[in-house]
């Protein structure tokens, strides 16, 4: 999975004409159904739908730290590091911010 691309205002992406099917990257043909896909900004906030706590180095990071699968608030569902290295509880308030790598960031809200 590709990660998320932070733009000015939020999450660069693509949403399906045809089905509404939201995409992040951007794609050209909807994943769902190949109908043609609009390029959109999704908000950078979310909650969280599942994360886990990694011990080995992956993706150039030190261990531990963790990823999460978090549901953009009215876009598709990313994979990012989380900001703690800790599993984050489900539903959890999250917002997406730049980070120094390539990928974003997910910061929990509680610690805003
Ligand atoms: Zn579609």
């Amino acid at each position: 999975m590709s990660p998320p691309l932070l733009v000015s205002g939020g999450v660069a992406g693509s949403r399906c004409a045809s089905c509404s099917y939201p995409a992040a990257p951007a794609c050209p043909r909807c994943p769902a159904c190949g109908g043609p896909s609009s390029e959109t900004v999704f908000s950078p906030r979310g909650t969280v739908w599942a994360s886990t706590l990694l011990h080995i180095g992956v993706a150039g990071r030190q261990p531990p730290f963790a990823f999460a699968y978090v549901d953009l608030d009215d876009g598709p569902r990313v994979l990012a590091p989380l900001e703690e290295a800790r599993v984050a509880d489900v539903g959890a308030p999250v917002v997406l911010i730049p980070s120094a790598d390539h990928w974003c960031l997910a910061v929990l809200e509680e610690n805003k």
